[in-house]
């Protein structure tokens, strides 16, 4: 566990490292788990020097810690098989953080995916996920995007009515029926931020509980739709384990259900959402804990429902990926408010990490050239949009940096590069991953040509364009 420092002694950002790596959970830990102190007073990460990154790939940086997101990855995976006698099946949600290694490399640690719109799918069929352990979600899925679904032979996780009828349209007269799943809403309320709270009953999410009955009945009925299970997701950066502990019982009592109505389902998803520590104040539970609560539940939900145990799903994002990257950046102006603040600004902000801004959100942060410094002020740290709510972290505790000196942002893995933009045209960043000393691109930085491949200028604005 890690300890909250000491306020009576200033720390350097080697002695926030001596406490920041937790040895059991990577969503414990406020770094990646393979952070270190290199050579030259400098962050290392995954065998590699931060500052060095930085030079090599420019700034800022998405830097992707590949033993972090493996150890994750197994965690879940191992938790399972030591607590649940079913089957289990573990989902990367892949809105945390979708591109092609990602992908990759979550598939190849077993892991299926889970998608919400034709594009996430696309990445992960093209980084080479089996279709059988692909499941589309949303909220609003696009006719295109369920006949692509149809079309690749993925789960679909029916949402809501319309799903439902698109899909029996869809599938008209195929010979094979679409593997599916229902999403309900189960009514348990969690803490978190209210924007990535769903569970509660007033959510976007989900068919209504109250409508299980009409559900099912409507899906027993259409030899088009295989449902193979259900499916409740209650929220996001969930800090207790209760929610979860609940949960079984509520899907077992809606698996009696579907059996009443005949309808086989063999299959339950309980979501994902298990918190991670952004700053020493974040509690998360392990990801052994998490898992361990929910196979508990369900195990026990089981037996006294006379019933034999489902196929185990579950999709966490943030606990997979989110302590696994970091972003670096490059430290530019400085402004001082006489007795009210000092300013330091990045070369990113609310266009590479909209979550700040987005969910007032907090980071951990070091200078990645300056590690046994201590940290002698109190700093806001600023992105460059026009923005004034475009901060970074304010109130950090850092040590005298100076222009060039390289920002390190901790826990940037989940949410960040996927929820990127491109604000007063900044080009997104490139992202490397790390690995024993290897660092691969896994993004490359947008260039300008980049921000203009998809404007069009009509011949008739040409002319009207005075030229330089
Ligand atoms: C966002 C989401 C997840 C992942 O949530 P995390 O908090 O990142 O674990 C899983 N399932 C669904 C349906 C989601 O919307």
């Amino acid at each position: 566990m890690v300890s909250t420092p000491s306020l009576d002694k200033p720390q350097s950002g080697r002695s926030f490292l001596d406490q920041a790596i937790a040895s059991s959970s990577p969503n414990q830990s406020l770094v990646p788990i393979t952070t270190r102190l290199g050579d030259n007073d400098a962050l290392e990460i995954g065998g590699c020097d931060v500052p060095t990154l930085v030079h090599r790939f420019g700034s800022p940086l998405y830097i992707l810690d590949e033993t972090t997101l493996r150890t994750a990855c197994r965690q879940y995976r191992d938790a399972f098989a030591q607590y649940y006698d079913g089957e289990s099946l573990v989902l990367f949600a892949s809105k945390a953080w979708s591109c092609l290694a990602v992908c990759a490399i979550v598939a190849s640690e077993g892991l299926g995916v889970d998608v919400v719109s034709g594009g996430e799918l696309y990445t992960a069929l093209n980084a080479g996920v089996a279709p059988e352990r692909l499941y589309l979600h949303g909220n609003n899925k696009s006719v295109q995007e369920l006949k692509e679904a149809i079309e690749a032979g993925i789960t679909v996780v029916a949402d809501n009515w319309q799903d439902l009828h698109i899909l029996v349209d869809l599938m008209g007269d195929r010979p094979n029926p679409v593997r599916l799943m229902l999403r309900f809403t189960p009514g348990i309320e969690c803490h978190t931020h209210e924007y990535i709270q769903t569970g509660h009953i007033d959510s976007k999410f989900g068919f209504d509980p109250d409508s299980l009955d009409a559900v099912l009945q409507f899906v027993s009925q259409q030899p088009s739709l295989n449902c193979v299970g259900l499916h409740a997701h209650i929220g996001s950066q969930i800090f207790e384990l209760q929610p979860h502990h609940d949960l079984p019982e509520v899907m077992v009592s809606w698996l009696q259900r579907a059996q009443s109505y005949n309808v086989p389902v063999t299959e339950l998803n309980v979501g994902g959402g298990l918190g991670i520590r952004y700053t020493e104040d974040d509690d998360p539970p392990s990801i052994d804990a998490w898992v361990k609560t929910i196979c508990d539940r369900l195990s026990g939900a089981c037996r006294e429902a006379n019933l034999p145990l489902p196929r185990l799903l579950c999709e966490p994002g943030r606990s997979l990926i989110g302590t696994a990257c970091v972003t670096a950046y490059s430290i530019g102006a400085r402004k001082t408010v006489p007795g009210v603040r000092d300013y330091i600004t990045v070369d990113g902000g609310m266009s590479d990490n909209p979550r700040p801004i987005t969910y007032q959100s907090r980071y951990r942060a070091v200078v990645a050239n300056r590690m046994s410094a201590p940290a002698s002020e109190t700093v806001t740290i600023a992105g460059k949009h026009c923005e004034s709510g475009d901060v970074v972290i304010a109130d950090a505790q850092l040590p005298a940096t100076e222009a060039g000196d390289t920002l390190v942002v901790m826990g940037t893995g989940a949410y960040n590069y996927s929820m990127s933009s491109n604000y007063n045209r900044l080009p997104r960043p490139a992202a490397v991953l790390v690995c024993d000393g290897e660092a691969n691109l896994i993004l490359q930085r947008e260039t300008y040509e980049d921000l203009l491949r998809q404007d069009c200028l009509p011949e008739r604005l040409v002319a009207k364009t005075p030229r330089p």
